[in-house]
């Protein structure tokens, strides 16, 4: 392992770069059990791809567009955010859908309010970006494969695609309730929801995100508008607001989480690239450390 020089703090344990909801999941069940965890992460925001933006004074959810669990302590975790107000289920049905109905969540206050509960009394340095291992007992990288590479380039490479998300703020809603939508088979389009219904305060918002294939030849989100209002006959033309996410969906890896000596690898490659992925993985490396210093 090579010698590690860092700015941030040699005197904890753990350190956890990333603080998305693989990163932050990891540094709460460390704190829970007692070892000191310090995350650090280069946004100004946690949450990571749990992404909701403020655009025109509301809330957004410009990532992930809702989450699902089948895992017993995921659902558990969802339970807990219902009871506090910040989470809901939103629609098991979406269009296009080619599975069973499957229970969506969606958070009022965006999903990004989720991760920034679990943030809660965290040691979080922001706006910080690694560029080298930290000095620490374990180092946790929670984060893309390819942006881990950079900090350990021993580890494996991974298979991620990009995306495009395009906001599309309408001066009225224009369209028949239909909470969301896959896109079969569309070369740009892959699916479309109506923010105003997720987030339950009916704005005139859609959120679409693009196929991998439009995103790696664009990052422009008028594509999307377009193909948007040919798809809902919407014949008003939105504002656009665009995002592009170089590493939105891994093809999924064996095991919950990498290791190489003390640093740890999570994050929803292991698995179904998914948020309940990323918490389980996040998890599932703060159990092994635990274990570790348990001997
Ligand atoms: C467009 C889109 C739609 C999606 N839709 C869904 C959905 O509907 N349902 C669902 O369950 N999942 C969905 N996902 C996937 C979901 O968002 C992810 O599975 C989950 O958020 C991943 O969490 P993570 O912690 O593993 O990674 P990330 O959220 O990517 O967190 C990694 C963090 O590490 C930080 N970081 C990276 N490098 C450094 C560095 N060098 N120094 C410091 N910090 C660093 C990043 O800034 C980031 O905050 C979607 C994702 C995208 C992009």
């Amino acid at each position: 392992m090579r010698q590690r020089h860092s700015p941030y703090c040699s005197h904890v344990t753990v350190v956890v770069v990333g603080a998305g909801i693989a990163g932050l999941a990891c540094a709460r069940e460390l704190v829970d059990a007692g070892i000191p965890a310090k995350v650090v992460e280069q946004m100004d925001t946690v949450g990571g791809r749990l992404a909701s933006e403020q655009i025109d004074g509301r809330w957004v959810d410009t990532g992930a567009a809702y989450l699902t669990g089948d895992d017993p302590a995921f659902l558990g975790r969802l339970q807990t955010w219902r009871i506090d107000g910040l989470a809901r289920p939103w629609t098991d049905t979406l269009r296009g859908q080619q599975g069973p109905p499957t229970v969506r969540w969606a958070a009022p206050g965006g999903l990004n309010s989720l991760a920034r509960d679990l943030a809660r009394e965290l040691d979080i340095t922001l706006g910080a970006e690694v560029t080298e291992l930290p000095e620490a007992d374990t180092v946790v990288l929670a984060m893309p494969g390819p942006q881990a590479r950079k900090i350990l380039p021993e580890a494996a490479e991974q298979d991620w695609s990009p995306v495009v998300t395009a906001i599309l703020t309408y001066a009225e809603r224009q369209w028949p309730d239909f909470a969301g939508a896959f896109v079969n088979d569309h070369p740009v389009l892959a699916t479309v929801a109506d923010d105003g219904d997720r987030r339950g305060d009916r704005a005139a918002v859609l959120v679409a995100h693009s196929t991998a294939a439009y995103a790696r030849q664009n990052t422009d989100g008028a594509a999307l508008a377009e193909a948007v209002g040919e798809l809902l006959g919407i014949s008003d033309k939105p504002e656009v607001v665009t995002r592009f996410w170089p590493y939105a969906q891994p093809k999924p890896e064996q095991g919950g989480f990498a290791r190489y000596g003390n640093v740890f690898l999570c994050g929803d490659a292991f698995g179904r690239p998914r948020v309940q992925t990323a918490w389980l993985s996040g998890r599932a490396v703060a159990r092994a450390i635990i274990q570790s210093t348990d001997r």
